[in-house]
């Protein structure tokens, strides 16, 4: 008999999974709460994959061989509960999508850093000409393309919903880049979340490849503690390795066994303590592939970095526009304050998703010379910077935001669209913020 795959959540990953488990002649049925795409109805139609909306039916639900199921759906919804208490396996797309391919995966996780590290890493191998498919948690998922592509290598973003969903799959390398509070509405705590995270060395033998950040302190308490079968190389900016990657002076070196390339700061594109970090794993996971130091070393200083992470935008009378929009937490913005160099005008704000403020505040103190929320509700970023910041001003868009932010703003200054907190409130999502932005400064 046929096997019974049945998917919940439509999206990217979804469809995706759907596309290669009708591939691979199972029978497949789709189901999503909410409303599905028009793109994506088409594209389940385009396969004869059958599908419903606006509901889960139970009984075509559970009689299923296997779920996979959307990282956006948490566990505790009643379906996913309802499919694992008759034990019904529930799985993510990327370990249904792992059993038909041989790719080599070079996979990446962490609090922040992810998307620009694997969009690094897949430049540097499609430039050295590596035949290198770029998934997980961007572009096409990568369902769909075991499904349809043929490549020999996947770099591939994992977020620690999909890391849940996982229990057989192997990366061949491994690259965690921080563990910092996030996501703490659907973990129970800090300790659920890490163990999430560590699961990107699940199933690794001491042939595999484990790269993590040495200076992050959850990471490294938690590598000294747990048993981690594969070869370990660490990075950090504060301390020197054996192997692995360092940073002296304004240097970094990276150290891959017998193989050292030292690269100076000046020549990395992408810039900022966090972006070295980023720079850092990816050069180490490089090496790992034994892609010539020349190449590694154009990759690493020709890359264009990604949208609305520290992203310019225009200079205007002197004043430096930059939006991080894809700044939704505190830490992420922790880096991009770090990284300013003249006085800032910082717009921030958004939905709050339990932050705390307070390891920002020496930052603050130092470089932010005003404060423009840009959310519904901004009483804790006042809360957190009265007394801190003279001048915080509320606003309900991206124009306002930023002509308040122009009107501010001397000469030499910088305005840091960082927000530390969701968009949704506002905004559709991140790039809807970004976007908005971006128009408002060029409107200026
Ligand atoms: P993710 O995919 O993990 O969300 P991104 O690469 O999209 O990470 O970056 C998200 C935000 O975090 C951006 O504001 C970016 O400037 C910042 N960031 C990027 N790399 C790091 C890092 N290694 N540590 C902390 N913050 C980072």
């Amino acid at each position: 008999m046929k096997q019974r795959i049945v998917i919940l959540g439509a999206g990217e990953s979804g469809v995706g999974a759907a596309i290669l488990a009708q591939k691979k002649g199972a029978d497949v049925f789709v189901s999503d709460f909410g409303k599905i795409k028009d793109d994506y109805k088409q594209k389940l139609n385009h396969y004869n994959i059958k599908w419903e909306e606006g509901k889960h039916t139970e009984n075509l639900i559970l009689n299923a061989d296997e779920i996979i199921k959307s990282p956006g759906i948490p566990e505790k919804v009643a379906i996913v509960k309802s499919a694992l208490s008759k034990g019904i396996p529930v799985i993510s797309e990327i370990e249904y999508a792992a059993r038909y391919t041989n790719a080599f995966k070079i996979c990446i996780t962490g609090s922040n850093g992810k998307t620009t590290t694997t969009t690094l890493i897949h430049h540097i191998l499609k430039n050295a000409g590596l035949n290198v498919g770029l998934a997980g948690n961007v572009g096409k998922s990568w369902a769909q393309q075991v499904a349809e592509e043929n490549y020999e290598y996947y770099v591939i973003e994992l977020s620690s919903f999909q890391l849940d969903g996982m229990f057989d799959f192997k990366a061949e390398i491994a690259i965690l880049m921080n563990i910092t509070p996030d996501h703490m509405d659907r973990y129970d705590g800090m300790a659920a979340y890490t163990d999430s995270k560590f699961r990107i060395t699940q199933n690794q033998t001491s042939d595999d490849i484990f790269i993590y950040c040495a200076d992050d302190e959850v990471t490294r308490n938690e590598v000294n503690k747990r048993e981690i079968k594969a070869q370990k190389f660490p990075f950090s900016v504060f301390e020197k390795f054996e192997q692995g990657a360092y940073k002296q002076d304004e240097t970094i070196t990276l150290k891959y066994k017998s193989n050292e390339l030292t690269m100076s700061i000046q020549d990395l594109a992408l810039k900022g303590q966090h972006n070295t970090y980023n720079s850092m794993a990816a050069g180490i996971a490089a090496q790992a592939l034994k892609i010539r130091k020349e190449d590694i070393r154009e990759s690493l200083s020709n890359f264009h970095g990604v949208e609305h992470r520290l992203e310019y935008v225009l200079k205007v009378h002197g004043i430096d526009f930059i939006n991080d929009s894809k700044a939704t937490n505190v830490n992420s913005t922790w880096y991009a304050l770090e990284s300013m160099s003249s006085d800032v005008i910082w717009i921030a704000g958004g939905i709050d998703k339990g932050n705390d403020y307070s390891m920002l505040n020496d930052l603050v103190r130092k470089k932010v010379k005003a404060i423009i929320c840009l959310g519904k509700e901004n009483s804790k970023i006042h809360k957190a910077f009265d007394g801190i910041v003279d001048t915080i001003i509320d606003v309900q868009s991206a124009p306002e935001a930023v002509k308040t932010a122009y009107y501010l703003a001397r000469k030499g200054d910088t305005v840091l669209l960082s927000p530390a907190c969701a968009s949704f409130d506002l905004f559709d999502n991140y790039e809807d913020r970004g976007k908005k932005f971006k128009q408002a400064v060029r409107d200026l």
